[in-house]
């Protein structure tokens, strides 16, 4: 038998993954299956990037590079903190990594020790509880419920932290749910972080491009100064340059911290690739100009969707800030009868029966810690959208 370590025996897979996964299954199937599950832009990476990234194999610039990133795009990094988030970082305060899930990661592994508590507001990103508990931590979910917009509150904040705290995560725009903190709001956390010295801050921005009808985004280093020595402010190309399959996301905050980042990387996977660095500096440093364009279309989308599924019986649906998530409530089908005689028990069943009857994945929200509920991802067309939708209508309205 192979034997697993107990640290990974406390870990689940992941649902999102899981769900795209089923749903490609059903397709090659040949079923007419809509996934609303994955995170994932639909647009493609702009030319310019390409074009950076072809011109990095012709120049030959495909070996290793430093593990933490080239020079050239830690330069690029800083001067995108400068311009968008108004915050100073010299390229030694700077990781990269392949991707934005492997700098949370290092940075979880960098500092944990065992028996040293995450704060995670739920509903959460589906990998914080669990790349903690791979590093050793022990998570601690604050439930944050739709009373509060799906936000963490000063109050609940202050509530979770005791002396074994080293971090508390925030996403904002939030995946799932698409929330994201105003400045007040930062501000009333930041109230509470300033009397807690021990507690880190770990700032996931990743949907930072991603926020409507004039939401004036800030993040929390620079709402609060005086949490800049003890912040991780992280970001990256995927979400907002249409850059899933580079791997590329990125952090500045503390030179120590950064150092301990490093000794990470250098032992795991190594510098991220090398083409794909030279295309996100392209991506940082290029032309800005389709950011907007594809923020509208998002725009438009959420409202279709927020609307879309407003009209299903028994589901409430939020009118969230960012990214291209929403997270319905299903509570009002809870407990009824789908026609193939299934009662509808919670949001896995509800996600289940949709899938295999009317061909539409979305992901339940057990998954991100806060039922009943599950999470659209409206980063497909307008036309699978307005599809999924009536298909989401006809499901609810079958329900007895
Ligand atoms: N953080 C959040 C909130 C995300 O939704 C994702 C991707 O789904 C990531 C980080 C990871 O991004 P990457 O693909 O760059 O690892």
């Amino acid at each position: 038998d192979i034997l697993l370590s107990d640290a990974l025996a406390r870990v689940k897979p992941s649902a999102t993954i899981a769900v795209t996964t089923k749903a490609a299954e059903l397709r090659r199937a040949g079923h007419d299956v809509i996934g609303l599950g994955a995170g994932e832009p639909d647009f493609d990476t702009p030319d310019n990037i390409k074009e950076a990234a072809i011109q990095a194999i012709r120049d030959g610039r495909t070996k290793y590079t430093p593990a933490d990133g080239i020079p050239e795009l830690k330069e690029a990094i800083c001067a995108k903190f400068a311009r968008e988030n108004g915050l100073t970082y010299t390229p030694s305060q700077v990781h990269v990594a392949p991707g934005g899930k492997p700098v949370i990661y290092n940075a979880l592994l960098a500092t944990l020790n065992p028996g040293d508590e995450v704060i995670v507001p739920a509903p959460y990103w589906v990998s914080y509880p669990e790349m903690v508990l791979m590093a050793g931590g022990e998570p601690v979910i604050v439930p944050c419920g739709p009373n509060t917009q799906y936000k963490l509150t000063p109050d609940a904040l202050e509530a979770a932290i005791t002396p074994r705290t080293r971090w508390i995560i925030l996403n904002s725009p939030s995946n799932p749910t698409g929330a994201a903190y105003t400045r007040a709001e930062l501000k009333g956390l930041a109230g509470v972080l300033m009397r807690h010295p021990q507690v880190m801050v770990l700032t996931d921005d990743m949907y930072e491009h991603l926020v409507y009808d004039d939401f004036d985004y800030w993040t929390i280093a620079q709402v609060e100064p005086g949490l800049y020595d003890r912040t991780l402010t992280m970001n990256g190309v995927s979400k907002a340059y249409a850059m899933t399959g580079w791997r590329i996301g990125y952090a500045a905050g503390p030179e120590k911290l950064i150092k301990a980042m490093a000794k990470v990387i250098s032992q795991t996977t190594s510098n991220p690739c090398s083409i794909s660095q030279y295309a996100a500096v392209e991506a940082l440093t290029g032309t800005q100009d389709f950011l907007e364009p594809r923020r509208k279309v998002y725009q438009q989308r959420r409202d279709l969707v927020v609307a879309g599924l407003n009209a299903c019986a028994g589901l409430h649906c939020p009118t969230p800030e960012g990214a291209f998530y929403v997270y319905p409530s299903c509570a009002g089908v809870i407990g009824k009868t789908a026609p193939s005689g299934k009662v509808i028990g919670n949001d896995a069943d509800f996600a289940t029966e949709l899938l295999e009857t009317e061909k539409v994945a979305v992901v339940f929200g057990a998954a991100f810690g806060m039922s009943p509920a599950f999470r659209v991802s409206y980063a497909t067309s307008t036309e699978a959208l307005t599809e999924a939708l009536s298909r989401i209508q006809r499901f609810c309205a079958a329900l007895v």
